[in-house]
């Protein structure tokens, strides 16, 4: 397998030192990423996956230290390991900045191998970082996302479409008589069901559609600049689809599944709140289901 060069963010804004630093971080096999004032890097940042960010104290268009609660505050990017290379050398500005948030402190000159072996240590705490994260926002049956994690991105979603003016949908299915397929089939059966519906959504729908298992057998599906009329086409294409997949208990029984889904939302500029979309999708929801199910309704 091909490893991945591992990007490590230069925000510095003095050619000679940048050059070093690229220097001996390109020289040991990772990928260096510049900037050389904040507004720099908050682009790069937004757009690229950074790993380590190396960040000077003054830049000429601010502190470095700015940047930190910036990165800490904007929470898509989560966590970013942040080591600081300063010319700053008193313990007062050790002490400020690592409260702010830096994960590390190098006081220039900086020394090549002191350098690596404190980035090797960043790239350690990013990495149990992510994996922490994984566990925490995904579902262990299904991988999808959890419930915690879905209601954070609505919120988040919802307010960037919102203010850029763009169609937002969301939808939430359920799954029919799923109390009978374990009532009847078993426990485990009903698991296999759940896994293969989280997989049918998994490969049916777009990168940037974001999928969850809301509850039991809920499953939420926000998804960002859609309208409702093409959401609600995908969604029904799925169930078309899920209706007829031929499917196996555990004691070799053949039998079939459907689900019911809501989808509310497209122009979303008269919705106060992400509740208010879900209480909607959940309220076609029902009607889906008390008009016969197997169907979706927006
Ligand atoms: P409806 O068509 O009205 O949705 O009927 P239903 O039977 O699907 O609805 P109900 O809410 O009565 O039942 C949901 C069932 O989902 C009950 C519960 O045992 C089952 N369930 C919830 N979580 C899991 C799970 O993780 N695994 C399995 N196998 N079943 C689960
Ligand atoms: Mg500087
Ligand atoms: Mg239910
Ligand atoms: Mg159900």
């Amino acid at each position: 397998m091909e490893k991945v060069r591992k990007k490590i963010l230069i925000i510095e804004d003095s050619d000679l030192q940048r050059k070093l630093l690229n220097r001996w971080i390109s020289n040991h096999g990772y990928t260096p990423l510049e900037a050389i004032s904040l507004s720099d890097a908050r682009e790069i940042i937004s757009k690229d996956q950074v790993d380590v960010v190396l960040l000077d104290w003054e830049l000429p268009d601010g502190s470095g230290i700015e940047l930190i609660s910036e990165i800490f505050s904007s929470s898509p990017i989560g966590w970013l390991p942040i080591i600081m290379v300063t010319g700053h050398t008193e313990p007062e500005n050790l002490k400020l900045a690592i409260e702010a948030g830096a994960t590390d402190y190098i006081t220039k000159p900086a020394k090549e191998i002191e350098l690596l072996a404190r980035i090797f240590s960043a790239l350690r705490m990013k990495s149990l970082h992510d994996q922490l994260r994984e566990t925490a926002i995904r579902d262990v049956l299904t991988g999808l996302y959890n419930r915690r994690y879905m209601e954070e991105r609505i919120e988040q979603e919802f307010q960037r479409c919102k203010r850029h003016k763009h169609s937002l949908s969301l939808a939430m299915i359920d799954i029919d008589f799923f109390k009978k397929v374990n009532d009847t089939y078993g426990h485990e059966t009903g698991d296999i069901v759940l896994k293969r519906i989280a997989f049918e959504l998994k490969t049916s729908l777009r990168k940037s559609d974001i999928i969850s298992r809301f509850g039991g057998e809920e499953f939420v599906i926000v998804f960002p600049e859609t309208g409702v009329n093409d959401a609600t086409k995908v969604l029904d294409k799925i169930r078309e689809s899920v209706s007829s997949i031929e499917l196996k208990s555990e004691a070799g029984e053949n039998f079939k599944v459907s689900f019911s889904g809501g989808v509310a939302g497209g122009d979303i500029t008269e919705i106060d709140n992400p509740a208010e979309l879900l209480r909607t999708a959940d309220k076609l929801l029902y009607e889906a289901k008390s008009s016969g199910r197997n169907r979706i309704v927006s």
